[in-house]
C-alpha cells in the first residue's frame, strides 16, 4: 500500500476577478522506501501540491490519503494531528523559530512529537553537521547551515515521510550532496521522500521524477 496517495487535486486561487487554476487534476502515489523528485518551471504547482498533501493547505477538489488515512475534508486540528505523526515538512519559508536557538528548535519538535530525544538531538545535529552550531540562532546561520538546520528540524520526529519543497535552493555543492545524503540514508531504511527541486543533481539521485506543468502532470 502506498504511504502517500493523492487522487485528482483541484486547487484554485482568486484574486479579483482573476483566477489561477494551480492544480488540475493531479493524481500520485508515493511508497515506502522511494525518494520522487518534483520538478517544473516556476509557478507550476509544486508548492501548492505539497501544501495540499501534507494538509497544510485544503485542496477545492480530490483527495489525500496518508497511510491508509483520509486528510482532506477534516477540521483544522485533525490534519495538524495527523500531518504531526505522518510528514516531516520543510518549506521554503523555512522552519525554524528565530528566537530558539537550533538545538531548541530540535528539541520543541520532538516535543510537538510527543518525542524528546536528547541523544537523538545530539545524533540529528552531528548528522547535519551543525553540532558547533547548537546554541546560534537561526538568524545566526548562513544558508547553507540553515538549509542543514531545517532538515535536522524536520527529521526530528522520524518521520516516514519527508517534503522538502527546494531544500537545496540556497547551498553550494558540498552541502546538496551532503543532503542528498541524508536522504538516501532515509530512503535505506524504508522511508519515503518528496522533494521539489530545480536541481539536475538531486533529481537524477531520485528514483522517479515527477514533472508539474501548469497544474498537470506531464510526461
Ligand atoms: P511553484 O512552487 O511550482 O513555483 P506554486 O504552487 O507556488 O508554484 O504556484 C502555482 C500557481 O498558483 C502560481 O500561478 C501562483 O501564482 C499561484 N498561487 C500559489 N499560491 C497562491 C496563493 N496563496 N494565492 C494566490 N495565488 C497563488
Ligand atoms: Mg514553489
Amino acid at each position: 500500500m502506498p504511504l502517500l496517495v493523492a487522487h485528482e487535486l483541484y486547487r484554485f486561487f482568486h484574486i479579483g476577478d482573476d483566477e489561477t487554476a494551480a492544480l488540475r487534476g493531479v493524481s500520485f502515489q508515493l511508497a515506502a522506501g522511494e525518494i520522487v523528485a518534483l520538478t517544473g518551471p516556476s509557478g507550476s504547482g509544486k508548492s501548492t501540491l505539497l501544501s495540499c498533501l501534507t494538509g497544510l493547505d485544503e485542496p477545492d477538489g480530490g483527495h489525500v490519503e496518508v497511510s491508509g488515512v483520509r486528510l482532506t475534508r477534516r477540521s483544522e486540528a485533525e490534519r495538524t494531528r495527523i500531518r504531526a505523526a505522518s510528514f516531516g515538512i520543510l518549506l521554503q519559508s523555512g522552519n525554524l523559530y528565530g528566537h530558539l536557538t537550533i538545538e531548541q528548535n530540535l528539541r520543541f519538535q520532538m516535543l510537538l512529537a510527543g518525542n524528546p530525544d536528547e541523544e537523538r538531538l545530539t545524533a540529528l545535529l552531528e548528522g547535519v553537521g551543525l553540532s558547533h552550531r547548537a546554541t546560534a540562532f537561526s538568524t545566526q546561520l548562513s544558508g547553507g547551515e540553515t538549509a542543514r538546520a531545517g532538515l535536522a528540524v524536520a527529521l526530528a520526529a522520524d518521520p516516514p515521510i519527508l517534503i522538502a519543497d527546494e531544500p537545496t535552493a540556497e547551498v553550494d555543492r558540498e552541502t546538496e550532496s551532503r543532503l542528498i545524503g541524508h536522504f538516501e540514508a532515509r530512503r535505506e531504511a524504508g522511508l519515503a521522500t518528496l522533494l521539489a527541486t530545480h536541481s539536475e543533481a538531486l533529481a537524477n539521485r531520485a528514483d522517479r521524477i515527477v514533472r508539474l506543468k501548469d497544474g498537470r502532470i506531464v510526461r
